[in-house]
């Protein structure tokens, strides 16, 4: 779907996925004004489809957009396109249990301007592509290492929206972790340098006892719909969950620590390397809480367990 700067988006078609036409001088090309969103459809046991919480994606969307000088659809055509694809490609939702179809929505300045200033005219577009289960066998461990040198984001910046700048700004920490062997980058805080944001994609909790920390949403960090979702499970499960500053020291004493993102769902993390220290987690590194966050959070998402919350969509 296309519109112009005055923000209504007219109602877009479904076309076969390909190439696509880009004005040289489009605003996302020249100045990264850009946007995406990322959620899954799964394949329930009686072959309908689910979707998880996508009306925050669609707020999130809107709320970045704001930020980036866009306007975006409603959630109302945000929702609605991305059922009309999911629907459309509905031969690629894999069977229960042997994954999911990624669904990537993308936002961008697709008009021209030659001198900096926001596009004239907007593209909204979403295509999807089935993928597997993150774990092929039960949950694995992932190793990060804590940066010191490469921030992700800094205050004022555009760290707390899903811009296509911010990936831009770790692939060269995220390359150079990955051939040191680890999994991915733990980002600190580009002030004091001391406080826990994120990884490269994915939120990050801390487990002492039945306490559960995370970094409180300050701007910096992107509010990850999963990272919300697993807050509020946490809390049906007894857990007491706190979002405040967590100090990169509070990894040393934890029980366990885990990521939370649409790819990942939820991913224990074995160890992580600070300033050449590694701290390993448990036995296996996969904690108690992780697994039991996990489980709870894929049945409600594959449908195998009641959605009290009415997180899901269904569609036939
Ligand atoms: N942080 C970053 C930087 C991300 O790219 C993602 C993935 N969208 C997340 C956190 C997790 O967000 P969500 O749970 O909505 O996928």
């Amino acid at each position: 779907a296309k519109c112009s700067k005055d923000g209504n988006f007219s109602k877009g078609d479904l076309q076969c996925f390909g190439n696509i036409e880009m004005n040289p001088s489009s605003g996302v090309l020249n100045y990264g004004q850009g946007l995406f969103e990322g959620l899954k459809a799964y394949r329930k046991l009686d072959g309908s489809i689910l979707l998880f919480r996508p009306d925050e994606n669609a707020l999130r969307m809107r709320m970045g957009a704001e930020r980036m000088c866009m306007p975006a659809p409603t959630t109302e055509q945000f929702v609605e396109a991305t059922k009309m694809t999911v629907l459309a490609n509905k031969r690629w939702v894999p069977p229960p249990g042997k994954g999911s179809l990624y669904i990537r929505p993308l936002l961008m300045g697709s008009g021209a301007v030659l001198g900096l200033a926001p596009a004239p005219e907007y593209t909204f577009l979403i295509y999807v592509s089935p993928v597997g289960n993150y774990f092929k066998e039960g949950l694995a461990p992932i190793n990060l290492v804590v940066e010191n040198e490469f921030h992700r984001a800094t205050p004022g910046g555009t760290g707390g929206v899903k811009t296509i700048g911010n990936y831009a700004s770790v692939l060269k920490a995220q390359s150079l972790a990955k051939a040191k062997g680890f999994s991915d980058v733990l980002y600190l805080d580009s002030v004091h340098k001391k406080y826990l944001e994120e990884v490269s994609s994915c939120n990050v909790f801390v487990v002492k006892r039945t306490t559960i920390s995370t970094p409180a949403i300050k701007g910096t960090i992107l509010p990850g719909i999963t990272r919300k979702s697993i807050i509020d499970v946490a809390h049906s499960l007894g857990f007491q969950v706190e979002e405040r500053l967590v100090s990169v020291e509070e990894l040393l004493d934890a029980d366990e620590v885990f990521c939370t993102g649409t790819a990942v769902v939820v991913s224990p993390v074995g160890s992580i390397t600070y300033l050449g220290e590694r701290v390993s987690y448990g036995k296996t590194g996969v904690g108690a809480v992780s697994q039991q966050l996990y489980s709870s959070l894929t049945s409600l998402q594959m449908g195998l367990s009641e959605d009290k919350m009415g997180w899901t969509v269904e569609l036939m």
